[in-house]
C-alpha cells in the first residue's frame, strides 16, 4: 500500500466523526442513512421524499443537479435551480443534503447550498478536483470509482486530506464485473478492510451496486452488518417515472420498510439509528468520540 499518512488507522480506537449539521454526523455509533433521488426533478418531488423520510428516520436527503450521464443528449440536471430546491427542502425540514460536484466550477455554488459536496465515481481519480475539494470548508462524501482498487480509493481520499480538508466519508458503490445482471458488483469486503485500514468512516450505495431495487434492502442489511456506518439510497415517489436510474428506485413505502428492517440489524452490532445522530457520549463511545 502507497503512504497514506493522513488517512491510515494509527489508532484502532480512533475514528473520525464527520458533522453535516449540528444533529448529524457521520462515523458514531450511530447508523445515518441517506435518501433521495437520483436527480432532482422538482421542488413537489423533493418535498414529498422529505415529509414522508424525515421521520423514519432518514437523517439526510441526496439528489443530483449536475448529473455525469452516460449520453450527452440524456438529461444533465437543473444545476443551480436544483440547487434552490435542495435549499428549500433542507430549510424547511431541518435536513442536511449532499449532492455531486463534478467540476471545480461548481464547488463554489454546491458548497454555498449544500451540506456535503459527492464526488461521484467517475471523478474519484480527478486529482485536480481532489486537490480543489481539499480546500473546501464542507464534508466531501467519496464514492469509489467504477474499477479503482482499495489502494487508488485509499489515496484518492489521502489527497483531499492532503490539501487540507480533513471531512471525508468513503463510500462503496460497487465496482464492475464481468456479469451485467447485477449492474456492479457491492464489494462488502473493501468496506471491512476500508474500516480497518482508515479513520474515516465508510457508507454503503447499494442502489448503484445492485441496479435493481428488489436487491437493495437485503443488501443494505448486510452493509450494516459487516460495520458499515450508514447508507445512501435512491428512492422516489413514483420509482418508474424517475428521469435516471429508475429501475433501481425504491418507493418512498419500500424506502420506509428498508429503514425499519435495518434497525434490527443496527441494535445486533451495537450501533443506534436515531433522526438526531448525535449519540449521548457513553463510556463505550467515548475514546472514539474524544479522537474524533
Ligand atoms: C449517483 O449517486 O447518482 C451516482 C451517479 O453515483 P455513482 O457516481 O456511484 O455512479
Ligand atoms: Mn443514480
Amino acid at each position: 500500500m502507497l503512504e497514506a499518512k493522513l488517512v491510515s488507522q494509527s489508532h484502532p480506537n480512533h475514528r473520525s466523526l464527520i458533522r453535516l449539521s449540528e444533529q448529524v454526523a457521520i462515523g458514531g455509533n450511530g447508523i445515518v442513512i441517506i435518501g433521495g433521488p437520483c436527480t432532482v426533478e422538482s421542488q413537489e418531488q423533493m418535498e414529498q421524499i422529505a415529509s414522508r423520510l424525515a421521520s423514519v428516520p432518514v437523517q439526510a436527503l441526496r439528489g443530483g443537479v449536475y448529473k455525469p450521464r452516460t449520453s450527452p443528449y440524456s438529461f444533465q440536471g437543473h444545476g443551480v435551480d436544483g440547487l434552490k430546491i435542495l435549499a428549500q427542502v433542507r430549510q424547511r425540514y431541518g435536513m442536511p443534503v449532499v449532492t455531486e460536484v463534478m467540476s471545480i466550477a461548481q464547488i463554489e455554488p454546491v458548497a454555498a447550498y449544500t451540506d456535503m459536496l459527492q464526488v461521484g465515481s467517475r471523478n474519484m481519480q480527478n486529482f485536480e478536483l481532489l486537490k480543489a475539494l481539499g480546500e473546501v470548508n464542507k464534508p466531501i462524501l467519496l464514492k469509489r470509482g467504477l474499477s479503482a482498487t482499495i489502494e487508488e480509493f485509499v489515496m484518492a481520499a489521502e489527497y483531499i486530506l492532503a490539501h487540507g480538508n480533513p471531512n471525508v466519508v468513503l463510500c462503496e458503490r460497487g465496482i464492475r464485473s464481468f456479469d451485467p445482471y447485477t449492474r456492479n458488483v457491492l464489494d462488502l469486503g473493501a468496506v471491512v478492510a476500508l474500516r480497518q485500514l482508515t479513520h474515516l468512516p465508510v457508507i454503503v450505495d447499494p442502489s448503484h451496486a445492485a441496479g435493481k431495487r428488489e436487491l437493495v434492502p437485503d443488501l443494505a442489511r448486510a452493509a450494516i452488518a459487516c460495520g458499515a456506518d450508514g447508507l445512501i439510497i435512491e428512492c422516489h415517489p413514483e420509482p418508474e417515472k424517475s428521469v435516471s436510474d429508475a429501475r433501481q428506485a425504491l418507493s418512498l413505502e419500500d424506502m420506509v420498510a428498508l429503514v425499519e428492517s435495518v434497525e434490527p440489524i443496527t441494535t445486533a452490532v451495537g450501533r443506534t439509528l436515531s433522526r438526531n445522530n448525535l449519540q449521548p457520549i457513553t463510556g463505550s463511545n467515548l475514546p472514539q468520540i474524544l479522537a474524533a
